[in-house]
């Protein structure tokens, strides 16, 4: 498979005839998460991919440059739709994911708008699990409103539960794997089983467990979106989001999807589906929605995600490994009431995360304090190793305590449906010593219940 012949992203520099494993997909997933979508430098010979920190590029005649604005050949023009640095990220993503192209873009939210501005007219509406990140709560319940769409908010544990919620104008469904907060395991085949009898596409937000530990495509999903910004760069230090299809959906099998199968008066009357086929879903969120909105990953940001996949695996296994144990320390201790980690043998989720995450379950969930919203805010005041803050997928530990802190705006009844009630601290685990961890959350615990 050579780098770039029509994957929909504008690939990077061939240099010298060689095939680098680039994007051989018979190559295990520690191998491609280090050089799928990447080769050394076509001029300098720079093995790591370096920051094209460029914004247009030079065209070779009139022809050329038509040929690229008429989207008849693939390359770059502007970094706002393209750039060399972020063509390696978006191929590398698109391969551990297997999928046959992928989009990025300045943040994970970023990637939602693409894709439902990609997705839906005014007057749509679409479906999602009630248990996500609470920022996709808030974008899809409150601000994709001005923009004319309805989000109808459902129980995952049920996938009945989206067949029910299906209306005309439902144009998609949309759930998170591992769930925030309270690592919430999806049932998705089922759930891609009800979107496709409705001629609709599954979405599946997969930041939490990263391709490392689950492969939405494979269970039927046609897009993946993420927020990068976690577990893929993985240090904490560079937002970005992606955009993934699995180039399987027909567009063209009903009439729900104008923007797919009619000439775009955007793009001089292109019909996106018919020209571009399995990757026409991105390359439209491109040519369309990112050049018209224009929230574009930066290449340093995108240099930092890359450097931060090679590791995926073996940062993941850590943190999963850590959470693991630290997860079990916590079932065990007397200040904890519950703990809500679908590799614990109590959990309820031990079956749908044997079937889905057959490698582990990531390093987010959340425990009880016995007492309550007091014991809270003491315990996330008295560690010192974890970091008190709202984030996940950091090299470093964090915790928080969502009912002071990012859902404190709810009641406690709203609170407690969300996962998220006066006794619920959140951790991400990260990958440093787990005795360390553990003693810093033994000595917090030890303060949370002293009076
Ligand atoms: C952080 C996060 C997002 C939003 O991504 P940003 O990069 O912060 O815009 C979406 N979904 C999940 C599961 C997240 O953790």
């Amino acid at each position: 498979m050579s780098d770039n012949d029509n994957t929909g992203n504008a690939g990077n520099i061939d240099t010298s005839g060689n095939t680098p494993p680039d994007a051989d997909p018979s190559f295990g997933f520690a191998t491609r998460a280090i050089h799928a979508g990447a080769r050394p430098d076509a001029v300098t010979g720079a093995r790591s991919t370096p920051i094209y920190q460029t914004t247009a590029y030079v065209f070779e005649d009139v022809d050329h440059a038509a040929d690229l604005f008429n989207l008849q050949t693939f390359g770059f023009i502007y970094s706002r739709l393209t750039n060399p640095t972020v063509a390696v990220l978006e191929e590398r993503i698109a391969n551990l994911e297997g999928g046959r192209a992928c989009v990025c873009s300045a943040s994970g939210h970023a990637a939602q708008f693409l894709t439902f501005f990609t997705l839906l007219e005014p007057g749509d509406e679409f479906i999602a699990s009630r248990n996500l990140y609470g920022g996709s709560i808030t974008q899809f319940g409150i601000s994709f409103k001005k923009l004319g769409w309805t989000c109808h908010f459902v129980d995952p544990r049920d996938p009945e539960n989206f067949r029910a919620a299906l209306t005309p104008r439902c144009k998609a469904i949309f759930v998170e794997q591992l769930a925030n907060p309270g690592a919430v395991v999806v049932d998705v085949e089922p759930i891609a089983d009800i979107a496709h009898a409705a001629g609709i596409p599954l979405i599946v937000d997969n930041t939490v467990p990263s391709p490392y530990l689950f492969r939405p495509f494979d269970w039927g999903a046609d897009l993946i979106v993420h927020s990068t910004t976690k577990f893929l760069s993985g240090h904490g230090n560079a937002m970005g989001g992606a955009l993934v299809e699995s180039g399987h959906f027909d567009w063209a099998q009903n009439d729900k999807f104008p923007s797919m199968t009619k000439p775009d008066p955007a793009y001089h009357d292109l019909t996106f589906y018919e020209t571009f086929g399995d990757f026409g879903f991105t390359t439209k969120a491109r040519a369309v929605a990112l050049r018209d909105f224009g929230p574009s990953l930066s290449p340093a940001n995108a240099f930092y995600t890359i450097t931060g996949i090679e590791t995926l695996p073996l940062r993941m296994q850590r943190h999963t490994e850590n959470a693991q144990a630290v997860a079990e320390f916590l079932e065990a201790h007397p200040a904890v009431a519950w703990v809500s980690y679908p590799g614990l043998k109590s959990s309820p989720y031990r079956g749908l995360a044997k079937k889905y995450l057959p490698v582990g379950c990531g390093s987010v969930f959340t425990f009880g304090l016995k007492g309550g919203f007091e014991a809270g805010v003491k315990l996330v005041e008295s560690v010192n190793l974890f970091s008190h803050l709202a984030n996940l997928g950091d090299t470093r530990s964090l915790i928080i305590h969502p009912a002071s802190t990012t859902h404190r705006q709810l009641s406690e009844a709203q609170q407690i449906a969300a996962g998220a009630g006066p006794d619920v601290i959140r951790l991400s685990v990260g990958i440093e010593s787990v005795e360390d961890l553990i003693r810093d959350l033994d000595t917090g615990l030890r303060s949370a219940t002293a009076d």
